[in-house]
């Protein structure tokens, strides 16, 4: 398939909604670092109260923080009154030390946003485009738009299956790309990017083109990591973030691993401020747990395993997902399906303009999810009932999904 150039650089995301993150923000400083978190709630009903129904909306983790992060923060606590960089060069020393790499080419950040972004502003620009696929996190497109980069979205290939990045059309896309985004786990559908296509992508990449591997979801999937790519000195920055697994979404920490001169370049826009103490010693007590991961990805592999399983035996078609996040053709239009489980109190997640029969849905706890399955089968049963409901709920049917031009 043909890739699709968008000059904007954005879509599905509405200018209202762009306002609103903006809002507040001074003209001189008017790039807005905008995460999962603002793009669900770009589409979720005004009257959504965080604090009440189902949010399965925008790929947190439900289980919060583990035991030992907790306990690590409220040590912690009492030396609040400090900066304690010590504790920044820490985090990045213990996990190079885990993962062999030099400790100067990692470089944390209060969530992978922030660096996403900046890999974006230093190495796009008007000749520079951003290649991304699409359907596909929508983050780094935002931040192309301000410094002018082309957006060139690539179709994934094999929609209907494997619905990985097509890695030569995407090398194929222009001759002079300033960042190559695979996100791995891909958000939204799930998806993996095959470690030899990766590769393809490394090799094929021009000199001094990015290959941004972003692995927010890498410890949910059996997806191949692509540390080791840093440690041969190859152009390639790999984001990682403690908001998915970990589950410290609202506690913040991010990590950009890349070659020392790599992340000078990004640091340029920011890296250097002093990050918050409780955050890093969550990190640490999360990267130091050995049953963390497995435990965790054994978990919530078996209740995505549950669900999807459920939704196939239904005869509803999903992304094979490795990750805490799939999509879901409804064979209708998504944004119907999403306010009537709205309606009912059960907060579905996005849809992408690319592919507009399909919602995503986080994988959340297992009552949650049971409460999705019921709440679902009630929306798709009666379809006219459930699809058509009258009035759409506040700040949803009105909405308009324009481009930001
Ligand atoms: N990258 C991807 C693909 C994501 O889905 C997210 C959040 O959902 C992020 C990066 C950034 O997460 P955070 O800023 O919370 O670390």
């Amino acid at each position: 398939m043909n890739p699709v150039v968008d000059p904007t650089g954005c879509s599905g995301f509405s200018r209202r909604s762009f306002f609103r993150v903006a809002a507040g923000v001074s003209a001189l400083a008017s790039i807005p670092i905008l995460t999962e978190a603002r793009f669900a709630l770009a589409e979720r009903p005004k009257f959504a109260d965080p604090n009440k129904g189902i949010h399965i909306d925008a790929n947190e983790n439900p289980l919060g923080p583990s035991d030992n992060a907790r306990k690590a923060m409220a040590d912690v606590l009492p030396r609040g009154g400090r900066y304690l960089f010590n504790m920044q060069e820490d985090l990045a020393a213990t996990f190079a030390k885990i993962e062999g790499l030099s400790p100067d080419s990692v470089l944390p950040f209060a969530g992978s946003s922030e660096p996403l972004h900046y890999t974006v502003l230093a190495f796009c620009g008007k000749n520079k485009p951003l290649i991304v696929a699409d359907p596909g996190y929508e983050a780094p497109m935002w931040a192309a738009k301000f410094v002018d980069a082309p957006v060139i979205k690539v179709p994934l290939a094999d929609p209907k299956g494997a619905a990985s990045h097509d890695i030569k059309a995407m090398l194929a896309a222009s001759s002079t790309p300033g960042v190559i985004y695979i996100c791995n786990p891909n958000n939204p559908t799930g998806t993996i990017t095959s470690r030899a296509e990766i590769e393809r992508a490394i090799a094929g990449a021009p000199k001094g083109t990015i290959v941004l591997i972003d692995e927010a979801y890498i410890h949910l999937s059996d997806a191949a990591p692509s540390l080791d790519f840093v440690k041969e000195g190859k152009d390639v920055i790999v984001l990682r973030t403690f908001s998915k697994l970990y589950g410290m979404a609202g506690i913040r920490m991010g990590l950009a691993i890349a070659r020392p001169d790599l992340l000078a370049k990004i640091a340029s826009f920011g890296g250097q401020n002093s990050l918050p103490i409780t955050a890093l010693a969550a990190a640490k007590a999360s990267i130091t747990d050995p049953d963390l991961v497995p435990a965790r990805k054994k978990l919530i592999g078996e209740i995505r395993a549950e669900t999807l399983a459920w939704l196939t035996a239904q005869g509803w078609a999903t992304t094979p997902s490795q990750s805490n996040c799939f999509m879901l053709d409804v064979r209708r239009p998504g944004k119907e399906v999403l306010a009537a489980m709205a309606a009912k109190d059960i907060y579905i997640g996005r849809i992408w303009p690319a592919w507009p029969t399909q919602v995503r849905i986080t994988v959340g706890t297992r009552d949650e999810m049971a409460a999705f399955r019921k709440a679902f089968q009630e929306v798709m049963a009666g379809s006219t009932a459930g699809l058509v409901p009258a009035p759409l709920p506040r700040g949803l049917g009105d909405r308009p999904f324009t481009h930001l031009s």
